[in-house]
Parts: structure tokens; sequence; C-alpha cells
């Protein structure tokens, strides 16, 4: 396929659209829950829908990664070797870089993230700051496109949002130098507000080298989208990874998806330059036939997957002619991020289990 997908004409649009909205709905109907799990967490059943089993096991799976035992018992377990490779590239730079030379050969591009997050000290903060800078020369030099992710909180959030703000500022002076990007995830609620404030004030001053994270679980979000599309700031649409609150967050799977399906259709319509950030078939489906309806151009957005995720859909795309860029993330920090992959999947999740309680 070329640069531009074929005009869909009404019918065969609201036809594919159908099919994918009841792809959609199947997914989220209620299998029978296993015994026990029916009364589980603390969510209220949103009145017409149900909660996914995603829904269910992540803040479980999330509450008990937290504990100090648990850390260490899967720190030290070798099982999890294999499932943690699968997920993050390598512990350092040059491991990394290895494994992004594998994706740039098979056309796709990267967007790197030095794990960590919630330094407790501005010294911390300050080493995160000069290895952002030195990743950001490194990819250039060798002939990457510069591209990383980072959280704030590693930028000394926790200590204060000025700091936080003021340590953002040589990251993304050094991505101008080289000619790069800085997208800031997003993180959990209690940072949705400060992470948009100070992003929106560096983006003032970085217009084309900071863009940001929408979380489509979040109802906050359409009107987040709204403002930053007038902006003008790149955004990368997720559905969210994060345990929240049902006054913050849709919590059945249907209710996201259809927060995501909407947003993705604004971005692509009118946002600059969107990453469709997801690895869910039926929004992918969807992103192409609305893609291919409005005839927009391959080169105007680009679909977005996490290192080790669904590779088959990353070539498959890729080979189609659409703009494919793999979040590879790397370092000894790994543990935070292992745990939210995991608890993204009932399958995952299930497995770590029985391997904890097995021994
Ligand atoms: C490039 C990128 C950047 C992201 N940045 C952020 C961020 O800044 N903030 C944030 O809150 N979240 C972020 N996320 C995570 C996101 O919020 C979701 O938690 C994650 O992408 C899973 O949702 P999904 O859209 O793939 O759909 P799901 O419905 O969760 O998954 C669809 C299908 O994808 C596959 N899949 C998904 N996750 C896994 C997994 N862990 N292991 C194996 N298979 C899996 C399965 O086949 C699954 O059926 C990011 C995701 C991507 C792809």
């Amino acid at each position: 396929m070329g640069e531009m997908g074929t005009k869909l004409n009404e019918v065969e649009w609201a036809t594919g659209l159908r099919s994918v909205l009841d792809r959609v709905r199947r997914g989220a109907r209620p299998r029978r829950p296993p015994a026990g799990l029916v009364e589980f967490g603390p969510w209220p059943t949103i009145p017409g829908s149900c909660l996914s089993m995603q829904t269910l096991l992540r803040r479980p799976m999330l509450a008990v990664a937290d504990s100090a035992p648990v850390e260490g018992l899967i720190r030290r377990s070798g099982f999890s070797r294999g499932l943690v490779r699968r997920f993050v590239a390598g512990e350092t730079l040059d491991e990394a870089l290895a494994a992004v030379r594998g994706i740039a050969g098979q056309g796709m591009t990267v967007t790197l993230d030095q794990l960590g997050e919630n330094v407790a000290s501005a010294e911390a903060a300050r080493a995160a700051v000069g290895s952002y800078v030195r990743i950001l020369e490194r990819m250039a030099g060798d002939g990457l496109e510069p591209n990383i992710s980072v959280k704030l909180t590693m930028l000394g959030l926790d200590l204060g949002d000025d700091l936080a703000a003021e340590n953002a500022v040589p990251i993304l002076e050094a991505a101008r130098r080289v000619g790069g990007f800085v997208r800031v995830d997003m993180e959990g609620s209690a940072y949705t507000g400060r992470t948009l404030a100070i992003v929106e004030a560096l983006h003032d001053r970085f217009p084309d080298e900071v863009g940001t994270v929408i979380q489509s679980y979040l109802r906050r979000s359409a009107d987040d989208v709204e403002r930053l599309i007038g902006r003008g700031m790149r955004l990368r649409l997720v559905k969210g990874a994060y345990a929240e609150p049902a006054d913050v967050a849709f919590q059945g799977k249907v209710e996201v998806d259809a927060a995501y399906a909407r947003l993705m259709v604004r971005l692509l319509d009118a946002g600059r330059y969107p990453a469709i950030a997801t690895h869910d078939p039926a929004l992918l489906e969807a992103a192409r036939l609305h893609v291919r309806r409005e005839v927009i151009p391959f080169d105007r957005f680009e679909f977005q997957m996490l290192y080790g995720v669904r590779r088959d859909a990353q070539v498959a795309l890729t080979r189609e002619g659409y703009r494919m860029r793999v979040y590879v993330p790397y370092g000894t920090e790994w543990y935070p991020y292992f745990t939210r992959r995991i608890a993204e999947r009932p399958a995952n999740a299930l497995f770590v289990l029985r391997q904890l309680v097995g021994g």
C-alpha cells in the first residue's frame, strides 16, 4: 500500500465500524468469573457495563507488587528474568541500543525510556537529567532519530513542581540541539494536573521538542485533548496503566475503549502528529478504517507499541506502510514498569502468581 489509504465508501465504513464495535462489546461481555472474584475489589459497578478481568486484577496486582517482600522475591527469583527481558531491552544503554538497531532494521522508529520514577533527592533528579542529555546525544551520534520518554517524577516532581520543570529545560535544550523529541509520560492521576501544567508551560518555550500523553480512562481527558489540540501539542493516546478510583477514571473496558475511539478520531482529524499507542486489535482496526475513510496521509500520525508486546502487529502494520514507533525501556529500575505490564494482562498476572505461590 502507498502513502495514503484507499478511500472507503460509506457502506464499507459503516459495516466495518459496526463490526469493530461489535467486537469491542463482545470482548467486554462478562465471562463467568472465577469463584471469589465477583465481589473482589472496591470498584462500584457502572450501570449498564461490567468490570473487565483486567480492571479486577490490576488494583490487587499493583498493591501486592508494591510491597517490599514481594519486590525482593521477584527481583531475586530466576523465573522472572526471562519475563523481564521480554518487556525490558536490557540494563545498560548499550544493550538498549543493540535492541534499537534491530527494530530500526525492520523499518520502525523508537522512543527510549531509561526506567526510573519517583526520585527522592534533588541529586538523583539532577543525575537523571545528565543521563537523558547523554542518551539524546548518543542516539544522534549513532545516527538514530533522538526520541526519549521521561517521567516528571524522575526529574523530582515529588520534591516540587518548579524543580521538575527546571530539570526538564536542559533536556529540551539538548533535544533542540540534536533535532530530537521528548515525550513526557503520564503517571498516576495524582500527577495529571501538575504534569499537564508543567508540560504546557514548557511547550510555550519548546513547541517542537515536547509533547505528552493522554489516558482515555480518565474522565477529564476529553477536555484536556481539546485544550491541547488548541495549543498544537503532540499527544500520545493510551488507555492508562494505573489503578484509579471510579470518580476519576472509567472502570469498565467498554467505557475505556469507547473513550479511546472517540479521542483517537478527534486526534487523527485535528491533532498535531498524534501517536495512537495501543495493541488492541479492535481499536487498531478502527484507526485504519478511519484513516482510509478520511484519506489521512500516513505521515500525519504514527502508531506506537511497547517493546515485547504484539511484535507481529508491529511488523504487519509497518509492512502496510504505517509508521510504527516502539517504546523501548531499559535500565536497572525495571520493577514498577514490569509490574504494570504484568497487571495489564490476566495471563501474565496469573503466571507470576503461580510461580510465586508454587515457589
Ligand atoms: C507506546 C506506549 C506508551 C505508553 N505510555 C503510557 C503512559 O505514559 N502512561 C500510561 O498510563 N500508560 C502508558 N502506556 C500503557 C497503556 O496505558 C496501556 O496500559 C497498555 O498499552 C495496554 O493497553 P492496550 O491499549 O494495549 O489495550 P489492552 O486492551 O490492555 O490490550 C489489548 C491487547 O494487547 C495485548 N497486550 C496488551 N498489554 C499487554 C501486555 N502487558 N503483555 C502482553 N500482551 C499485552 C494483548 O493481546 C491484549 O489483548 C503506554 C503504552 C504504549 C503502547
